[in-house]
Parts: C-alpha cells; structure tokens; sequence
C-alpha cells in the first residue's frame, strides 16, 4: 500500500469540507483540503445561518470575521400565515441572532481558516476519482487547473463535495429516509428592502417566499411552489415569483419600491441520509445528509458535521476508539436529526394545514413563549420532537384557554 503522505483528504472546501479540515489541522493533523473552484465564489444557497450555525462560527473565533464584513444581525423571525403572525426571537444566549452572509463572504473565511490552522489547500483542484485498494480508500487521483493527473494518499478521505459528491458515488453507501425534491424556488437580491433585523416568511397556499437581510445593503427573497408546478412554472418563473407577493399586499407595494440587483437562481433539492463512512472514507455536509433548504438547515448541519467527524477521525487516530466505534458515533449524532429532516420536508411538501395544525398554530400566535419556541424550533435551536411533544402542545393550549377564560 502507498505509504500515506496526510492523515485526511477533504473533497470540497466550502461550509462541511472547510471547517473539518480547520478542526482537524487545529488537531495537528496532516490535512489536505481540494476544491475545484477558487475563492471568494458565489454557490447556490440563500445563505440564512441560525444561531446554531453562528455559535459554531463563535465557538472556532469566526464570527467577528463575519460581522466585520457589514453582515446585519436577524433578530426577529416573523411568519406570515395570512390571519396572523407568528414573531419570536430565534436566538440563544450562546448565539442571541442569525446572520446572512453571502457565499462569497462565508465560504472564503472558512477557506482561509483551514488554511491558517495548516491545512494545504489547493483551488482549482479538481477531483477525478478516489483510490480504492481491496475495499478501502486509500486516496485520490485527480488535477490542478491545466496540471497533469496526480495521486495522493491519506488514512482517510473525505466527501464534502456537496450534492453530487464524487466520494459518494464512489463508496456507494447506504441511503435511508429517501424523499424525492418536494419544492422549487427562485431567488434573487433586491436594494430597497429594508428589513430592519428581521426575517419575514409567507404562507400563501401553494405559494410561499422569504426575505432577509444580507451583506452590502441587500435582501435576498425567494419564492417557492410545489415540485409538481416545477415543469410548468419554469417556462416563465419570473411572471410566478413576482405574482406571488399579489397575496400580500403589504410586501407586494415594498418590494415593488425595490430594485432587483441580480440574476434569478432557481432549484430544487431531493432529501436523503446516507451513511457517512466506510473503510477509508468519511461523508459530511451535503455529501451525507441533505434536506430541501426550506427551512434553512444546510449550513448549520454543515458545521456540526465538521466538529463531530473531526472528533470521531481524532478518537480514531489517537487510538482511543476503533474507527467504526467513533465514526458510528458520528453517525448517530447526526441521525437525531431526522425530527427536523421530517418537519422539513413536510413543511416543504406544501400540504394544506390539518385542522389540528391550525388550531395549533392559532394557539400559538399571542403566546410571546410559544412564538419563540416555534421561531427556535425552525431555526434548529430545539428539536421539532421537543416542539411538538404532547406535553408541550398541551401546555399551549392551556395557556390558550387560560387567556381566553
Ligand atoms: C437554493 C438553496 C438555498 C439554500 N439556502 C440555505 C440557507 O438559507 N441556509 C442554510 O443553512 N442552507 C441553505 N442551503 C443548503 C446549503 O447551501 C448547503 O447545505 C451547504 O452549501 C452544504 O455545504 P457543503 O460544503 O456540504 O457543499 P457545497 O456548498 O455544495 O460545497 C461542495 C464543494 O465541493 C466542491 N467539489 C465538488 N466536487 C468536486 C470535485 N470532484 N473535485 C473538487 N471539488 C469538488 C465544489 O466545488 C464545492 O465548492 C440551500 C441550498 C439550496 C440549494
């Protein structure tokens, strides 16, 4: 076997492939961090970090990075159900707001992390394939920008190449909970449009869309309809995105104030598990565990992913655990997940409110704790298990018909 020259290759530097590298250098471990793009790079994302995802940023000394590049704070997340809304505070005492960086902005303070905590980072690196010898992954081969076709070796490689992850394909692991795309949506920036701190989303039927704030005096809003409406809407998405506001008058006249600064991005997203390791090889981010991005989760579970498998791959080299005790380890922890991956794609799925689900939601609006505790449920503070446990709910509604009586 080629002697290794790392301890681990990342594939993909962006928000899974950038920290795991950074954490694992930050270890003293030999990392090599690929990516086929350059940085600063835009990717398509809506870019909303919840405050689980900004205490991360705090817990690895980023978050001033961020704030130091005019990125407004979210304060407040208000939705929009038509009869009422539903405005809390997503925030933690850890991280008490959200923050919208642009991609151009967030990927490449990440990027300049790993490579300031001694990961060898090489841009326009593209992967070709990944080396296997008698079932275990042993490296990569692949080429810089116009360079010939390289090999490196490492004890471990890992998939933080995104949705269409080559280390996926690769490995071929197990996938679970799998859900075709469930939503299509189109974005862009608008000046014009202030949102003074908050985060405003609209529930109208088969349409809804969001809007927040970003980097340089920008709002980014999206708008979104069901999958089934993909094919048709596509041919003429423009007329649909702008319609949709024609059901809420009050943002209709904002954003018709408003200038558009940028092209429209659209996309849609099918939701899956999959195993995150194997004999040689490790999955995290998109790679390993995607959901539609409705609620904003991808960046955030990004970054957990990073911290838990740099711990597992640190267990497992240090010699504490076997690796396929401390990367199960990993595994699991992720999987707890799955409450959100369900409200997510329920959520996504446009299905009309069960009559149950609305006198909930209508139990809810007024009550300033369950308003924040629904705001926190949908920015992945807590989980939707706990939100929506019976013992919860029934405190709800007891303080509902407390206030009426
Ligand atoms: C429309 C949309 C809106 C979203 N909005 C939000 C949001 O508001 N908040 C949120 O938290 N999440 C959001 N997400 C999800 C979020 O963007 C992703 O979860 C996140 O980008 C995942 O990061 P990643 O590092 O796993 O993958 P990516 O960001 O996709 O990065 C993968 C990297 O791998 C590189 N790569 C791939 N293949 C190779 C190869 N063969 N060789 C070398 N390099 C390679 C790519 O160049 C890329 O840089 C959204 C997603 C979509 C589609």
């Amino acid at each position: 076997m080629a002697k290794n020259r790392y301890d681990a290759i990342v594939v993909g530097a962006r928000c899974a492939g950038s920290p795991t590298a950074m954490l694992l250098a930050r270890k003293g471990y030999n990392v090599l961090l690929l990516d086929r793009g350059a940085f600063p790079s835009d990717t398509i994302s809506t870019h909303l970090v919840h405050p689980p995802g900004v205490a991360a940023l705090t817990r690895w000394g980023l978050l001033d990075r961020v704030v130091a590049t005019g990125c407004p704070p979210i304060h407040t997340y208000a939705f929009d159900l038509g009869p009422f809304v539903i405005r809390g505070n997503p925030g933690t005492q850890e991280a008490p707001v959200s923050y919208g960086p642009r991609r151009t902005v967030l990927d490449k303070l990440l990027v300049d992390a790993a490579s300031e905590a001694g990961a060898e980072v090489r841009e326009e690196f593209t992967v070709e394939e990944c080396v296997i010898e008698d079932g275990r992954v042993t490296g990569i081969r692949g080429h810089g920008k116009g360079g010939r076709t390289v090999t490196e070796n490492a004890r471990v490689v890992i998939g933080a190449d995104g949705l269409h992850s080559l280390v996926s394909r690769a490995v071929n692991p197990e996938a679970y909970h799998e859900k075709p795309p469930l939503m299509a949506s189109y974005y862009t920036y608008w000046s014009g449009l202030p949102m003074n701190g908050g985060f405003e989303a609209y529930d109208r039927g088969d349409r809804g869309w969001a809007a927040w704030p970003t980097n340089d005096d920008l709002t980014l809003v999206i708008v979104g309809w069901p999958y089934a409406q993909f094919e048709e809407n596509r041919k003429d998405y423009e007329r649909h995105y702008v319609e949709a506001f024609e059901r809420a008058p009050a943002f209709r006249d904002r954003i018709r104030a408003a200038t558009r600064e940028e092209r429209f991005v659209g996309m849609a997203v099918p939701n899956y598990f999959r195993k995150p390791y194997g004999p040689g090889w490790a999955l995290v981010g998109d790679a390993g565990y995607n959901k539609d991005y409705i609620t904003a989760q991808g960046i955030s579970d990004a970054f957990r992913d990073a911290e838990q498998v740099a711990d597992g791959i640190d267990q497992s080299f240090s010699g504490a655990r076997p690796f396929e005790d401390a990367m199960e380890t990993y595994r699991s922890k992720r999987d707890e997940r799955l409450p959100m991956f369900e409200f997510t794609c329920d959520f996504a799925s446009f299905n009309p409110p069960t009559p149950e689900k609305q006198q909930l939601m209508g139990a809810i609006h007024g009550n300033q704790e369950a308003m924040d505790g629904f705001v926190r449920m949908f920015a992945g503070v807590t989980s939707p298990a706990e939100f929506f446990s019976e013992e919860n709910i029934g405190r709800i509604f007891a303080a509902s018909s407390a206030n009426r009586a």
